[in-house]
């Protein structure tokens, strides 16, 4: 069997992405230990339980002391108070990484903390559910997925070199930018998407209540893939909000005009702008299937849940 890549890895942080880098490093033995930390005793004690951490410790500190790989797996509002606990305790030689969703805010965050001799490597999977804590992960979350390295002037090639292979060996594609384009290009992918999900849940919300129509009991699949969509972590997205403004913003912009452009073809009874319209965005779509990021099954393959006996 080929030895760990890490001897001992702190995940700081035990949500959904720390707890699925833990199962997958279990099962294919990347770690020679895995220590962990979060904020509450609960989450900590889950962590032993569920068996993702090996030991638990009381401080963000404790949990560092000794580790050659840091993962900072925390909400990217907590990264610089986080980062501040726990740069006196890192080791000569130890690398730290991050899982955040927003790049360029958390090397800011991070970065003035990282004493010489140590390694910091930013990182993002471009993997997710909509469900958080210790006991949502699995190990293989980030399988066929991208992971995204950003490199700082804190990584050295090696640092870099040895974490691309543990994301590698966790079933990930792996490609390294930089964080400003790293964000921007998120904006497009994910952070709109959701804010726009978010915004198209929140309408249907009022519509009901204002209406009592049946939103919810003839939600078909358009509206059910935003409400999963919306349905994603608070916390976690009102901090890449807050962080990604800017690249948020601009994509916003450019949505609007888009969506001013298709307003003023439905209310003109332009039909040839809406084909072309759809039909260049349907080509967008088999090009994902193609790159292997979805399947073509209808509905996302999802199978319809069984009926409740009161229907
Ligand atoms: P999660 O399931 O909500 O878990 C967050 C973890 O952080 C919990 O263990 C929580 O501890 C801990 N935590 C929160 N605030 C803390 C603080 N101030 N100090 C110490 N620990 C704290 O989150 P997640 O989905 O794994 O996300 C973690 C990071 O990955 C975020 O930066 C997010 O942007 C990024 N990310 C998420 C996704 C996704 O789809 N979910 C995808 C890619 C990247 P307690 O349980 O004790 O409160």
């Amino acid at each position: 069997m080929t030895p760990p890549i890490y001897d001992r890895v702190a995940l700081i942080g035990l949500g959904l992405i720390a707890s699925s880098m833990a199962h997958a490093m279990k099962q294919f033995g990347l770690a020679g230990e895995i220590v962990g930390y979060a904020k509450t005793e609960e989450t900590r004690r889950t962590a032993v339980e569920i068996g993702i951490c090996d030991r638990v410790f009381a401080t963000a500190g404790e949990a560092v002391q000794g580790a050659d790989l840091v993962v900072l797996a925390v909400p990217v509002g907590a990264m610089a108070e986080i980062a501040a606990d726990i740069g006196p305790h890192l080791s000569q030689g130890a690398c730290v990484t991050d899982v955040g969703s927003v790049k360029q805010a958390v090397i800011e965050a991070v970065a003035p903390h990282i004493p010489e001799g140590v390694a910091f490597v930013p990182a993002h999977p471009l993997a997710g559910t909509e469900h958080s804590g210790p006991r949502s992960g699995f190990a293989t979350l980030f399988q066929n997925r991208w992971c995204l390295l950003t490199p700082t002037e804190k990584s050295t090639p090696d640092a870099t070199t040895r974490l691309r292979r543990l994301w590698e060996a966790m079933g990930s594609n792996v490609d390294e930018m930089d964080a400003p384009h790293h964000d921007l290009v998120l904006a497009v992918v994910s952070h709109t998407p959701h804010l726009i999900a978010y915004t198209m849940v929140g309408v249907a919300d009022h519509l009901r209540r204002v209406s009592n129509s049946e939103v919810i009991k003839y939600s078909a699949s358009g509206f059910r893939d935003f409400t999963r969509i919306a349905a994603s972590d608070p916390t976690m997205w009102r901090d890449v909000f807050l962080t990604n403004k800017e690249a948020t913003l601009d994509i916003l912009g450019r949505f609007t005009e888009e969506l001013f452009t298709l307003q003023r073809a439905i209310r003109m009874g332009d039909g040839d702008e809406l084909h072309a319209y759809f039909t260049r965005t349907r080509a967008i779509r088999r090009s994902i299937i193609e790159a292997g990021q979805d399947t073509a099954a209808p509905d996302f393959g999802r199978a319809v849940p069984a009926k409740k006996p009161s229907e």
